[in-house]
C-alpha cells in the first residue's frame, strides 16, 4: 500500500494528498506535519518506511469539507485519492492486492465548487496569464470562475497587469513557468504570493491547444469561437488545460471566453483600488469598505455581481445611462421592486448549483434548488410582465422567460418535499413518480411489518418478553436477547437447530433464524434495487439540467441583474442618492456631496450629521482641460474624506449607480489615481516616502484628460523644503503636461501662492472656527485659503502635555516672526515653472549651437587640470 501511496504522491508532489481508506482520508509523511499542524488535528504513526516511523493524520469522510476549507483558505492544493473498486474485488484478485485507487481531483483555491467551501457573495476567479514572445511582446490574462461558467479575457501589458489582475482578484493565478522566473514579471508575482501558481509551459502552448479546446467544448472546430491574439489564445489555453488537470474527468459547464474590450472599463490602479478601500479596508476587513455600505442585494449571484460593477466601473456613458435607467425604474415602482425583492430572497445560487451538477458533485438538494429557482423566476417574470421596462430589464426577462418551463414541472414532479444531502442516502423520488421505485418501496416497507410481526411470534414461542429483532450494519437482521434469558435459546438441541447463534455480548446474545435471515435478503435486494432506481432517476434529472445548461445560466444572471438594479434603487431611496448625469463631457460637477462610508458611520454613531461638500472640476468656457483644487486646511478638517468621497462619486456613478450628492455632473473618467494615506511597504524594504514616490511617479506618467486625481500630503514623508518643492513641481506638472482634473490636498500654504501662475488651478480650505483658543472643525470646503495650520492646536486636541503645547506655540511664534517677506511668494515670483521648460525647448538652438561647438573642441586627453577647470567656467557662462 505505501509504494501505491509513493506512487500516486509523486504524481502530486505540489498537492496534499488525502489517500481514501475506508471511511478516512488519511496523509502521511511531511504531508501529515503540514496538515496536523494546519488543521490542529492530531499526528501519529502508522507502520516503518525505510526503518523510520511513518508520520500519519486523517480525517473522517464526512466531515473532509470543513477540513479542505481550512486547508483551502491557507493557500494549500489538495489531491482527492479515492478507491476505485470495492475492496472485496481488490481481495478476489489475491490476498495481498492492494485496493486500486486514484486522484479524482485535484481541490486548489480557484476550481472549488462546494457550497461550503464558496463565499456566497465572493466570486472565486481562476485566472491564466498568456505570453507571448515576438517583435513585441503580447501579454492577456483569462479568467473563469469554474463554480459559475463565467469565462472571460483580456489583452494586458507588463505596466498594468497587476492592476488588471487585481481588478478580477483571482483565487488562482496560472502561470507558465518560464514566465514565473521572468525578472521583469517578478514584482507583480511577489505581491499576488501564493496566489502565483506556476505551471508546466505545455498547457500554454498552441500546437496541442486547439484540439484541446474543441474536445473541451465538444466542437469540431473553434470558428465560431472569435477572434483573439495569440496571448489571449495562450491564456485560454492555460485555464482549459488547468481545469482538465483539476477536474480529471468532469467538465464544468464553462461558457465561450468573451473579451473584456480595453478600455471599457475604469482603470483603477492597485494602489488606489487598495487606498479607496472598495471590496475591503486596507486591513483586509469587508466592514468600512463601501460595497458593504451600498450593498443591498438579496441573493449571493445579485451581491457577486455588485461586487463585479463596483470593481469595474464603465467608461461608455450610454451603457452607464441604461444601467441608471433600470434603478430609476425600480425606484419609481416601489411596489413592485418590493415584490421582487421577497421572491428574490427565495431564490437559491442557481448557477452554482448547475456546476456541481455537471462536475458530478451535486446532490439532491442542488436540484431541489434548482427547481426553486426556476419556479421563482417565472413568478418574477409574471410580475415583469406587462410593464413599460427599459432596455436593461427587458432583455433580464427575456431571458427569465426563456428558461424551460417544463424543466421546472419535471424536477417538481420528480422530487419528494424533504431532500438528504447526499443521492446515497436515498429517499429524495417523490412517490408516485416511478412505478418500480413505489414496488420496491412497498415491498421494503412491507417486509419491516413483517419483521415486527416475527417479533410479536417470537416473544410467544420464547416466553422472553424483553426479546427484540434488531438491525445493525455487520450484521443485518438479528434476535437479541438478554444474557439470563439465553438458556432458552441454547438450552435443548431442538432450541440450537432453530436459534443460530451469531454474537455473543456482555449482557446479551444474539442470534438469527432461517426465515429472518431469508427476510432480510428480501428488503435488503429491495432497498437496494430502490436505490438503484433512485440514483437513475437522479442521474436522468442532472442530464436533462445539463443540456439546459445555457438557459440557466443566463437566467441566472438576469435575476442578478434585477437583484442589483432593485438593492441600488433600495439604496438610493434609503440613503437618498441621487441619479448622476454622466456623459462625454470633461466636467466634474458635485454639489451637496457625501461620503457614502462615513456618512453612514457618523449616523450609526449618532455624531454630528455629514457635512455636503461641493466639488467643481469642470472646464472654464473656452478651456479644453479639467481644473485642480488645491485643499489646504489643518489636520482632521476633513480633507482626505472629501478627496475620497469625491473619487467615490465617480466610481459609483459609472457602475451605475446613484450616488450620495444632490447633484452630479460627470464626464466619463477613463482612469482614477489616487495617492492618499501614507502607507509603509516595509515588507519590500522601501520606506514611506519612497511608497509615496514611486505612486506619485506612477501617477504623473500615466494620467490624462480624461483621468481624475486624488492626491492627498505628498511630500510628506521628508524634510519641509523638499516636500515642498516636490509637492510644487508635482501640481506644476499635473496642470500643464497631464492636464487633468485633480484634487490635491496639502498642508503646505505655500503653495496657495500657485494660483497666481497656473489659471485652472484654484484654492479651497476646510473651514475651521476658532473658540475661546479651541478649534472647532466645520468640515465645510469654501473657497480660497487657509490663514494658519493650527497644528499646535490639534496637538492639544490629541492630548500633548499642557508644557510641549506652550512650548511650541512660543516656537511658532518666533520662527513666523522670522519669515516676514513671504517666502512662497517670493518661490512664486522667482521660479520659473518647471513645466514651461518642458515644454518649449530646452534651449534656444543658436546657443545650443555655439555650445556644441565650443566642446567639440575640447580635448579631454590633452588638457591639464587647470586648463580643464577653465574651460568648465567658460562653458558655464554659456548657460
Ligand atoms: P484630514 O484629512 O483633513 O486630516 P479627515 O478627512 O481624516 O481629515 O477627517 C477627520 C475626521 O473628520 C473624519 O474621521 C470624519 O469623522 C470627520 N469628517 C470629515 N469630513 C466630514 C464631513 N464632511 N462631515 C462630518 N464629519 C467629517
Amino acid at each position: 500500500m505505501m509504494q501505491q501511496y509513493i506512487e500516486i504522491k509523486a504524481a502530486n508532489a505540489d498537492s496534499l494528498l488525502f489517500y481514501r481508506m475506508g471511511d478516512f482520508y488519511e496523509l502521511f509523511f511531511e504531508d501529515a506535519e503540514v496538515a496536523s499542524r494546519a488543521l490542529g488535528i492530531t499526528l501519529t504513526k502508522r507502520g516503518k518506511h525505510q526503518g523510520e516511523d511513518i508520520p500519519m493524520c486523517g480525517v473522517p469522510v464526512h466531515a473532509a469539507d470543513d477540513y479542505l476549507q481550512k486547508l483551502i483558505g491557507l493557500g494549500h492544493r489538495v489531491a482527492v485519492c479515492e478507491q476505485m473498486e470495492d475492496p472485496a474485488e481488490a481481495k478476489k484478485r489475491g490476498y495481498k492486492s492492494v485496493v486500486r485507487r486514484d486522484v479524482i481531483r485535484l481541490v486548489t483555491p480557484g476550481t472549488i465548487t462546494e457550497e461550503k467551501l464558496l463565499d456566497p457573495s465572493e466570486a472565486n476567479y481562476l485566472m491564466a496569464l498568456g505570453r507571448v514572445k515576438g517583435t513585441e511582446e503580447q501579454l492577456a490574462l483569462a479568467w473563469i470562475d469554474i463554480s459559475t461558467g463565467t469565462f472571460r479575457v483580456a489583452a494586458t501589458t507588463p505596466e498594468r497587469l497587476l492592476a488588471d489582475i487585481l481588478r478580477v482578484d483571482p483565487r488562482e493565478l496560472i502561470v507558465a513557468e518560464p514566465v514565473y522566473h521572468d525578472e521583469a514579471l517578478r514584482p507583480v508575482f511577489d505581491v499576488l504570493g501564493r496566489v502565483a501558481n506556476p505551471q508546466p509551459p505545455s498547457f500554454f502552448d498552441s500546437s496541442s491547444a486547439s484540439a484541446r479546446l474543441s474536445r473541451f467544448y465538444g466542437v469540431a472546430t473553434l470558428d465560431g469561437f472569435g477572434r483573439f491574439s495569440r496571448a489571449e489564445l495562450s491564456a485560454i489555453f492555460g485555464v482549459v488545460a488547468y481545469v482538465e488537470k483539476t477536474q480529471k474527468a468532469e467538465r464544468p459547464p464553462l461558457g465561450r471566453p468573451e473579451r473584456d474590450e480595453e478600455g471599457a472599463s475604469l482603470f483603477i490602479d492597485p494602489s488606489t483600488r487598495a487606498n479607496l478601500e472598495l471590496t475591503r479596508t486596507l486591513s483586509g476587513q469587508r466592514d468600512g469598505s463601501l460595497l458593504k455600505a451600498i450593498d443591498r442585494t438579496a441573493t449571493g449571484a445579485g451581491g457577486r455581481l455588485l461586487a463585479e460593477r463596483l470593481t469595474s466601473p464603465l467608461t461608455d456613458p450610454k451603457a452607464i445611462g441604461e444601467r441608471l435607467d433600470s434603478v430609476s425604474f425600480f425606484l419609481e415602482e416601489a411596489p413592485l421592486r418590493d415584490g421582487l425583492r421577497e421572491l428574490l430572497k427565495g431564490v437559491p445560487d442557481i448557477s452554482r448549483a448547475l456546476s456541481r451538477l455537471a462536475l458530478n458533485r451535486g446532490g439532491p438538494r442542488d436540484l431541489g434548488g434548482l427547481a426553486n429557482g426556476l419556479e421563482a423566476a417565472a413568478a418574477i417574470a409574471a410580475l415583469l410582465r406587462d410593464k413599460e421596462l427599459p432596455a436593461e430589464l427587458i432583455s433580464a426577462l427575456s431571458q427569465l422567460t426563456a428558461l424551460p418551463a417544463d424543466l421546472a414541472a419535471h424536477l417538481e414532479k420528480a422530487l419528494a418535499d424533504e431532500l438528504p444531502l447526499m443521492k446515497r442516502d436515498g429517499g429524495f423520488v417523490r412517490a408516485d413518480y416511478d412505478a418500480e421505485l413505489d414496488e420496491m418501496r412497498a415491498l421494503r416497507d412491507q417486509s419491516r411489518r413483517v419483521i415486527a410481526g416475527m417479533e410479536r411470534d417470537l416473544v410467544e414461542e420464547t416466553g422472553i418478553r424483553s426479546l427484540k429483532i434488531r438491525h445493525n450494519n455487520v450484521l443485518g437482521y438479528y434476535i437479541e436477547v438478554t444474557a439470563n434469558n439465553s438458556q432458552v435459546m441454547t438450552g435443548t438441541d431442538e432450541a440450537k437447530a432453530r436459534f443460530i447463534h451469531r454474537q455473543t455480548m456482555a449482557n446479551a446474545m444474539r442470534f438469527t433464524t432461517t426465515e429472518l435471515a431469508e427476510m432480510e435478503t428480501k428488503i435488503a435486494n429491495a432497498a437496494d434495487r430502490a436505490l438503484t432506481i433512485e440514483l437513475s432517476v437522479f442521474d436522468r434529472l442532472v442530464s436533462e439540467v445539463v443540456a439546459a445548461s445555457e438557459a440557466i445560466r443566463a437566467g441566472a444572471q438576469a435575476l442578478a441583474v434585477l437583484d442589483v438594479s432593485a438593492a441600488l434603487a433600495t439604496l438610493a431611496e434609503s440613503e437618498a442618492y441621487r441619479r448622476p448625469a454622466v456623459d462625454d463631457s470633461l466636467d466634474f460637477h458635485v454639489e451637496g456631496g457625501r461620503h457614502p462610508v462615513v456618512e453612514q458611520a457618523l449616523r450609526r454613531q449618532l455624531g454630528e450629521p455629514f457635512v455636503a461638500n461641493d466639488c467643481d472640476l469642470s472646464p472654464s468656457d473656452g478651456e479644453k482641460a479639467g481644473a485642480i483644487w488645491l485643499l489646504t486646511g489643518p489636520n482632521m478638517g476633513g480633507k482626505s474624506t472629501f478627496l475620497r468621497q469625491n473619487a467615490l462619486i465617480a466610481v459609483m456613478a459609472q457602475m451605475g449607480s446613484f450616488v450620495p450628492a444632490r447633484l452630479a455632473r460627470i464626464g466619463v473618467v477613463d482612469r482614477l489615481f489616487s495617492r492618499v494615506g501614507a502607507s509603509d511597504d516595509l515588507a519590500r524594504g522601501r520606506s514611506t516616502f519612497m511608497v509615496e514616490m514611486v505612486e506619485t511617479a506612477a501617477i504623473l506618467n500615466q494620467a490624462g484628460e480624461r483621468s481624475l486625481v486624488i492626491l492627498d500630503e505628498i511630500g510628506r514623508g521628508t524634510a519641509t523644503f523638499d516636500g515642498l518643492s516636490i509637492a510644487w513641481a508635482a501640481v506644476e506638472y499635473l496642470h500643464e503636461q497631464n492636464r487633468c482634473r485633480a484634487l490635491f490636498a496639502t498642508h503646505f500654504h505655500e503653495m496657495t501662492a500657485l494660483t497666481e501662475k497656473l489659471p485652472r488651478l484654484a484654492n479651497v480650505t476646510m473651514r475651521v472656527k476658532e473658540f475661546e483658543g479651541e478649534v472647532i472643525f466645520l468640515h465645510e470646503v469654501a473657497r480660497g485659503a487657509a490663514d494658519r495650520s493650527y497644528g499646535v492646536q490639534v496637538a492639544r486636541l490629541a492630548g500633548l502635555p499642557a508644557a510641549v503645547v506652550e512650548r511650541a506655540k512660543e516656537v511658532l511664534h518666533r520662527l513666523e516672526e522670522g519669515e516676514t517677506g513671504g517666502k512662497a511668494d517670493r518661490l512664486a515670483d522667482d521660479l520659473p515653472l518647471f513645466t514651461a521648460a518642458v515644454r518649449h525647448e530646452p534651449a534656444k538652438p543658436k546657443e545650443a549651437d555655439r555650445l556644441r561647438q565650443a566642446l567639440d573642441a575640447l580635448n579631454p586627453d590633452e588638457i591639464t587640470p587647470k586648463e580643464a577647470l577653465e574651460a568648465l567656467y567658460r562653458l558655464k557662462a554659456f548657460g
